[in-house]
């Protein structure tokens, strides 16, 4: 695979841009564990986000009923379009993944563009799918997973608590790309689940979640008044349980987010 991918990089005269996260996969054991790891049956839909030269995409063309694969390059969406042409159960999509609506389909397998991994994370987990199996910069990966209080904690570890099941597969070297990117990699695998406690109200909740974690050192209080401050909302009826409002924002569970989230809409009624 590494041999065939510089060859299609020479023969199209491809300028590899980095901006873009252009780093495509060049070990075939990998590219046959994600597919793995996708369990894709023959009735499956599939999505790919950033086709790059289109090698995940045959290999999922060859297993599912249907690939929607989404790729913002121009230059390489033509490469893709002639590559995969004996396909006819490719749909290929030129574009931006940020702007595009996303089909609903089973399985989403994709190795993502790093530059986009959080927009394109709440994106995914908002979707309609069933299995997710991404590669991340692994850096970010254990953001995914971490517990509250580590260093890896935040917005994007919330959003999936409360949305997915995340499991950090297993880590991919750098040479598994050309070019190697900076970093090692990993592989996640994303089960959608309804939220593990009632949300009421759930754009309130992920608006909150973003106020706190643009401040996580903060105490929750400080963050919450400024949240309140900027909404013209009065402060001085909101009883501050030290329980929750003196805890640092990274320090804060989901379920205590939520809870913090509770007291606000019951001001709002009160
Ligand atoms: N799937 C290929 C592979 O595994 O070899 C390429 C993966 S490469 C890490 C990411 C791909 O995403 C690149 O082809 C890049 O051009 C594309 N890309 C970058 N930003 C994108 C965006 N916003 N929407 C869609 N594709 C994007």
């Amino acid at each position: 695979m590494f041999l065939e991918t510089i060859k299609i990089l020479k023969e199209y005269n491809i300028k590899i841009d980095k901006k873009k996260g252009q780093h495509f996969l060049v070990s075939s054991n990998l590219l046959k564990r994600e597919i793995e790891y996708a369990e894709i049956k023959p009735s499956d839909t599939v999505l790919e986000i950033g086709a790059g030269l289109g090698t995940l995409t045959a290999a999922l063309a060859e297993k599912a009923k249907k690939v929607f694969a989404i790729e913002k390059d121009q230059k390489l969406f033509s490469i893709l379009r002639k590559r995969l042409s004996s396909f006819s159960n490719v749909e290929l999509i030129s574009g931006d993944a940020l702007k595009l609506e996303f089909p609903a389909v089973q399985k989403i397998v994709s190795n993502i563009p790093y530059s986009i991994s959080s927009p394109l994370t709440f994106k995914i987990l908002s979707s309609k799918y069933e299995r997710a199996v991404l590669i991340y910069q692994l850096e970010f990966a254990k953001r995914l997973t971490a517990e509250p209080g580590t260093k890896d904690y935040g917005r994007i570890t919330v959003g999936v608590y409360c949305k997915a099941d995340a499991k950090l597969l297993e880590r991919v070297p750098r040479k598994a790309f050309y070019p190697p990117p900076k970093v090692e990699s990993a592989v996640i695998l994303l089960r959608p689940k309804p939220p593990p406690f009632e949300i009421s109200n759930e754009n309130l909740f992920f608006e909150i979640v973003r106020f706190l974690f643009m401040h996580p050192n903060k105490k929750a209080k400080h963050s919450i008044k400024y949240y309140l401050k900027s909404k013209d909302i009065e402060s001085n009826k909101l009883e501050f349980a030290p329980e929750l409002f003196e805890k640092r924002v990274r320090d804060l569970t989901p379920v205590e987010i939520n809870k913090i989230v509770n007291v606000l809409i019951a001001l709002k009624k009160g």
